[in-house]
């Protein structure tokens, strides 16, 4: 789960990270009493969780009341979410810092650059050795030498090195107690006296210990549309593409299998769920979803292993006989008890296949693409 800008802000400031002063506002009704409270110039941060909203217009420096209105409006406008009114920082330099897991090597990872902003993507590709990496053995945590060894790594001196270990430290710490996948901190703003300040954040709690953390729920704005949402509050992975067919698969490496399947026959994907695993049981409520998003054709996909077949195709034949598709539906179903399962499917008209790639291939037809 991705925290929001100001809820990330705000765990910086519990973990003793400097950050400005700033107030949450809701609407542009309150954003007088915000700039009262906050001062000139000051900075209006749009709270949404893409990245890049400073070349996007949804970061601005604003330096008078009418152009803080406008500009709010503005922002207000095109977002429809809430937006951060903050102290503006006049800094010398700009960090970039960042800690995440490397799957490879299991252990954490210390990314940081001191050309850090909004080109930061652009560096990683033009320049990636300015980008200092330091991994990091959870079972010992991160050493405070390591930290001043990323410091000078950059090339800052002596106070600064000092002060960028301290918040490196910190932002370690913040890490590790909230179970993130990845904080980071872009921009750290290095000040002329060589203090520091977190003027943006970013914290991905891992949605496997979200269960310890209730103070965060994921709410609409987490989701990039309804279906999204709606998919989620029963716990079924769901993405939404812009093509023909609707994928109902059992899994996230099969999805993959057969997206790329789609592509190569020279079909288009319209969105994806995943009703194996943990939601086998849920196919009814998966038809529906899939039913309501309107692709050309559905594709039912499964290998079930724990998950059982039989199960899975006995809530498809429930939701094919109270929601009657009109759409044509080819399945692929495999795995624990799919002799039964491909005669569940048979009693409600369906012609379950035995070849994925032939299952594909029928519903790319069917979905009147194709170009193998
Ligand atoms: P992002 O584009 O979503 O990463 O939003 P940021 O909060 O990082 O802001 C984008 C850029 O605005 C920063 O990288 C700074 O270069 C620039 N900026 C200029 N003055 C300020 C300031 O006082 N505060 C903040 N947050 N950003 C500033
Ligand atoms: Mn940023």
């Amino acid at each position: 789960m991705k925290l929001f800008e100001y809820q990330a802000k705000e765990l910086f400031g519990e973990h003793g990270i400097p950050i400005p002063a700033s107030t949450l506002i809701g609407g542009i009704s309150e954003l007088n009493k915000a700039i009262e409270e906050i001062g000139l110039p000051c900075v209006l941060k749009a709270q949404v969780l893409q990245g890049g909203r400073g070349k996007a217009g949804l970061v601005k420096l604003v330096s008078t009341k009418e152009e803080a209105n406008v500009e709010a409006e503005r922002i207000l406008k095109v977002t429809g979410k809430k937006l951060l009114v903050e102290g503006a920082v006049l800094f010398e330099k700009e960090m970039y810092l960042a800690i995440t897991v490397d799957p490879i090597s299991g252990s954490a990872l210390v990314m940081a650059c001191l050309e850090g902003g909004i080109e930061i993507e652009e560096i990683a590709r033009t320049k990636p050795d300015r980008i200092i990496k330091e991994k990091v053995d959870t079972s010992w945590g991160l050493m405070p030498f390591q930290a001043s060894n990323v410091m000078y790594a950059l090339g800052l001196d002596k106070n600064q090195a000092a002060e960028g270990s301290k918040i490196l430290l910190k932002l370690y710490n913040l890490f590790v107690k909230n179970d993130t996948e990845l904080v980071e901190i872009n921009p750290l703003m290095i000040l002329k006296d060589g203090t520091m300040i977190a003027a943006d954040g970013k914290v991905n709690i891992d949605d496997n210990a979200l269960y310890k953390h209730s103070r965060y729920s994921m709410t609409r704005d987490h989701f990039k549309n309804d279906m999204e949402y709606e998919a989620a509050q029963d716990g079924i992975p769901y993405i939404q593409f812009d093509g023909d067919i609707g994928l109902m698969v059992a899994g996230a490496g099969l999805a993959n299998v057969v997206y790329d399947l789609v592509s190569y026959y020279g079909g288009t994907v319209a969105n994806y769920l995943e009703f194996g695993g943990p939601n086998y049981h849920k196919a009814h409520k998966c038809m529906k979803m899939m039913l309501d998003s309107k692709p050309k054709c559905i594709l039912i996909a499964t290998f079930g292993t724990i998950a059982r077949a039989d199960v899975m195709a006995q809530g498809i034949v429930d939701a094919v006989r109270e929601l009657k598709p009109d759409i044509p539906i080819v399945a692929v179903i495999r795995g624990t008890g799919e002799e039964e399962a491909q005669e569940l499917l048979k009693s409600v008209g369906l012609n379950p296949l035995n070849d994925t790639e032939e299952a594909v291939k029928k519903a790319v037809e069917l979905a009147g693409g194709g170009s193998q």
